[in-house]
């Protein structure tokens, strides 16, 4: 019987689970935590998560998506809210149909145990923590949760544990791959804005304050309720470690945030009660020991989160690991290497436009050639559309390798700015001018186009 071990019953752990069942694979998950269907949500990891193309494209590739579209709520739209209450609007995608989609962090992670549980090939081992992988001798040492040990010898193990993998760690203890990780000087909490409290904020959209170094997001839920993720510097003034009492918080929350701050009416309860997450970027090289070890998701290269691409570029991991089961017949040896090298290069792009994103929410969202910018691209993308598809696009609405997304990112980059150095509104723009930079920017991109898509 062919066996797979995962590490991991988190969102890519459990998705691939189902992946390789459906192959008729014997799959056997070992995850350090219990069963979130049985003991209730993850405390403080309940953060909503943005579902995109890549994502829906994973879970339908496992025949799954019809189900999981029921918890989705669609976001059509940035909301930018200022201190003044104003709000602007920025679409995500070329018309209303193009869309992505909030979705409750533990409400999918226990829909995809549910339907991983239809498949009797599948054995899940919870409150099972891995301690140590010894790839000479195949063997995993785990711990459970009453503190007994076992060794376990396995075929074949994927590790799907996490920016904190245990697996890379041990491959990395054994001279097997080279890791790093960095950690942003910001960490997040959960905020939640009550349902009878967040009727005015406009539905279907990804609501932002962004406040020089702060920033409150605020994602809808199917119940009308708002699920906040606020983001603050671990250290320093308004930071989470000065936050550390009812009156600060509260006196933070009205200065920063005034038109939420009646929404949440047990603001300090809420913050001091909800634990700060870490946000990193992992990279790992290789991904993989021989045919017997690959690491995959965030613990193969985690990123942060201000594309929202994490989860969505995990599940394209599965999807794409799927297709070179197909294409190599099974043959693990040729399977792994070849999944390390085509995905490699698209999640460190992916990785770059994080951190391009992150800079770009933090400084530019209230920066008035950003928003101009924000706009001319609605215009090119209506001028042109099958010549100008932004980035963002590119990322969110299409399946496109995120180097190719990041190539043309670059060149748009450089047209948006030969514009605005010519005009501040649209209203401005000498179209004809743009018509000609065009051309430069199609010739660009065909110089690129050959390099990225082999990638
Ligand atoms: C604030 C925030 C917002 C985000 N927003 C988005 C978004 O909008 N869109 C998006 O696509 N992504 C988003 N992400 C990223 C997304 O959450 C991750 O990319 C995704 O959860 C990765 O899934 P994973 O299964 O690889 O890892 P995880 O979800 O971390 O799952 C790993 C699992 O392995 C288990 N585990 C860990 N160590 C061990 C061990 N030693 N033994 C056994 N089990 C172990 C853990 O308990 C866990 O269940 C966000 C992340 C954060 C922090």
């Amino acid at each position: 019987m062919k066996t797979v071990s995962i590490i991991g019953a988190g969102l890519v752990g459990s998705l691939l689970a189902i992946y390789l069942a459906r192959r008729g694979y014997e799959v056997d998950v070992f995850e350090s935590r219990s069963d979130c269907r049985v003991a209730g949500s993850d405390i403080g990891r309940s953060i909503n998560l943005a579902m995109s193309c890549r994502g829906i494209t994973g879970l339908s590739g496992a025949g799954i998506l019809p189900i999981v579209k029921e918890l989705m709520v669609p976001m059509r739209a940035r909301a930018i809210h200022d201190e003044k209450g104003d709000v602007k609007y920025q679409a995500f995608g070329r018309h209303h149909d193009e869309y992505i989609n909030a979705i409750q962090r533990t409400d999918l992670n226990k829909i995809l145990l549910d339907e991983a549980d239809k498949f009797p090939l599948i054995r899940w081992h919870f409150n099972t923590r891995l301690l140590h992988l010894d790839v000479s001798r195949k063997e995993a040492n785990f711990i459970r949760s009453d503190g007994s040990q076992f060794t376990y010898a396995y075929q074949r193990v994927i590790g799907a544990d996490g920016a904190s993998s245990q697996v890379r760690t041990s491959l990395q203890q054994q001279g097997l791959v080279s890791t790093s990780r960095e950690f942003i000087s910001d960490g997040y909490k959960e905020i939640a804005i009550s349902s009878a409290s967040s009727n005015h904020l406009a539905r279907e959209h990804l609501h932002l304050w962004p406040r020089d170094s702060l920033l409150l997001l605020g994602n809808p839920n199917l119940d009308n309720s708002v699920t906040g993720s606020l983001f603050l510097p671990l250290e320093g003034e308004n930071s989470f470690s000065s936050l550390d009492n009812a009156p600060r918080i509260k006196a933070f929350f009205e200065k920063a945030f005034p038109d939420i701050a009646p929404m949440v009416p047990d603001v300090a309860g809420d913050f001091l009660n909800h634990p700060v997450g870490h946000m990193s970027t992992v990279k790992c090289a290789p991904w993989h020991h021989d045919d017997q070890c690959l690491l995959i998701g965030d613990a193969a290269h985690g990123l942060i989160p201000f594309f929202g691409q994490g989860m969505n570029s995990g599940f394209e991991d599965c999807r794409i690991l799927n297709e070179f089961l197909d294409l190599y017949h099974d043959d693990w040896s040729r399977v792994m290497p070849a999944f390390y090298l085509a995905r490699k290069p698209n999640t460190d792009a992916v990785s770059e436009m994080s951190t391009d994103n992150h800079n770009e929410i933090q400084m530019g969202i209230r920066n008035q050639r950003f928003n101009f910018k924000k706009q001319l691209e609605q215009h090119l993308m209506q001028r042109y559309p099958d010549r100008y598809v932004s980035k963002h696009v590119l990322v969110m609405f299409t399946n496109t390798n995120y180097a190719t997304a990041l190539a043309h990112g670059r060149l748009q980059s450089t047209l948006l700015d030969r514009i605005c150095n010519q005009a501040t509104q649209p209203a401005d723009v000498d179209w004809l001018r743009v018509d000609e930079l065009m051309h430069e920017y199609d010739k660009s991109l065909a110089q690129t186009h050959d390099q990225t898509e082999t990638a």
